[in-house]
């Protein structure tokens, strides 16, 4: 394919396939708004909204504007004390890193070279005219509401469009309005066209064929279809891993890793097979829960690592790639279920062949790019495959998303109207 042929089907798709010379691996630059976009009739994210990371004013080391108290002396203690030897666990984390550095600088490098990539990168912070509130705390705490004891009494009220009358010049809006209780109940979107609800005085967007569950934990199985051929054939799950991260911590509540066994990860999996995708951090310890304990109780066997490489708006990575806590990726772990790995191929999909590399501009802290069309080869069972995201924290069309936040990004706040 002629690179321009490549550039205009990323123009359309947002999926950019890179080709890395020597290591026999794919690497694929992924643009999320577009991606996302792709996919609304009459609205589109804005990119600086996406991007609101980016706006940030860089954080300075050491600033004690932006430096809590106790960071400052931990590193100021660090700084006086002389390089720690790693422990047991680091260094198996580290050869790990070792393993994949050169696969993943590699793959940097064949974005680097591509100077027309670069350059649709450069604009892809187009569209900052839009005076945004994001971050600035007026949007709804839905995790904070839905543990409230008014929590069973909250309605959302969803406006349900006729698409055929609107657009057509004949003056009238044809709109159905129905409420639904925001919390425990699972809410569906026409596959019509977008919907649009209201809660406390903010209005969100809805992807036509979307339907969440907004619940905490322990209302998960609410999700099992009644019928076991509705079962998912994708399953997305980002969980809010424990890690230390104070950042992390002001973002959203963890949860114990050990709480994970208990997803009914095998219920929800399509009986004609399910591609799984885990998203975990780099440490070593949760590694190991994840392949030893995790993956094999959701029936999930010699699971195939992604790495999410994530990259400046100059194509440069957020990171230095070699600081041992603060690595520029983070890895997927893609498995089957109900699939039989042995045979050399799937009846209507691709198996997973081996690790990628992702590589894209993270938008807000541990957003995560869109998958579904990277992954669409390797979904087996009917098409189009149903999917579904365990903690989600925005809605995708002909998704289930599940979590306690699964509107935060739907908010009319990073959307305008096509
Ligand atoms: N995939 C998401 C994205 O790309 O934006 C990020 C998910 S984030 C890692 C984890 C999510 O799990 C957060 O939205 C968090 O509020 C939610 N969460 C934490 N504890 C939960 C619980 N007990 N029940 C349901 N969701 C929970």
């Amino acid at each position: 394919m002629e690179i321009s042929d490549e550039l205009r089907s990323f123009e359309a798709t947002g999926v950019y396939r890179l080709n890395v010379t020597g290591t026999g691996t794919g690497a694929t630059f992924l643009d999320p708004v577009r991606l996302i976009n792709g996919s609304y009739q009459r609205f589109r994210v804005i990119p600086s909204a996406y991007y609101s990371r980016s706006f940030e004013p860089p954080r300075q080391v050491g600033d004690p504007e932006t430096e809590p108290p106790e960071k400052r002396r931990k590193r100021k203690r660090n700084q006086k004390s002389k390089p720690r030897e790693l422990n047991a666990m680091e260094r198996i984390a580290e050869a790990r890193h070792q393993e994949v550095r050169h696969l993943l600088l590699s793959a940097h490098e064949s974005l680097i070279k591509d100077k027309y990539l670069l350059e649709r990168l450069s604009k892809m912070m187009e569209g900052k005219e839009h005076k945004l509130d994001v971050g600035s705390g007026s949007e709804n705490n839905f995790v904070e509401l839905g543990t409230s004891w008014r929590a069973p009494f909250y309605e959302i009220t969803i406006c349900f469009w006729k698409p055929h009358v609107l657009g057509h010049g004949e003056g009238s809006i044809n709109a159905r309005k129905t409420s639904f209780p925001l919390f425990n109940s699972i809410i569906s979107v026409e596959a019509i066209d977008e919907a649009e609800g209201d809660f406390q005085n903010r209005h969100y967007i809805l992807p036509r064929g979307s339907c969440f569950l907004m619940s905490d934990f322990e209302r998960v199985r609410d999700l099992i279809p009644g019928s076991s051929n509705q079962g998912y054939n994708l399953i997305v799950v980002d969980p809010p891993w424990e890690n230390g991260c104070v950042r992390q911590k002001e973002a959203y509540p963890t949860l114990p890793n050990r709480y994970l066994l208990y997803l009914p990860v095998q219920e929800l999996a399509h009986p004609a097979g399910a591609l799984l995708v885990l998203w975990i951090t780099n440490r070593e310890k949760l590694r190991m829960f994840v392949e030893k304990e995790l993956l094999p109780s959701w029936g999930v066997k010699d699971p195939t690592v992604f790495y999410w490489l994530k990259v400046k708006h100059d194509g440069s990575l957020i990171g230095d790639l070699d600081l041992f806590h603060h690595r520029p990726y983070e890895c997927l772990l893609l498995g089957y279920i109900n699939v039989n790995t042995d045979a050399k191929q799937g009846s209507n999909f691709k198996l997973l062949e081996g690790p990628q590399v992702i590589m894209s501009v993270p938008g807000a802290h541990s957003r995560k790019p869109p998958l579904e069309k990277l992954l669409s080869e390797y979904i087996p069972g009917p098409k189009p495959p149903r999917c579904i995201e365990l903690f989600a924290r925005e809605l995708f069309p002909g998704w289930t998303s599940w979590g306690n936040e699964p509107l935060h990004f739907q908010d009319s706040m990073y959307f305008s109207e096509k």
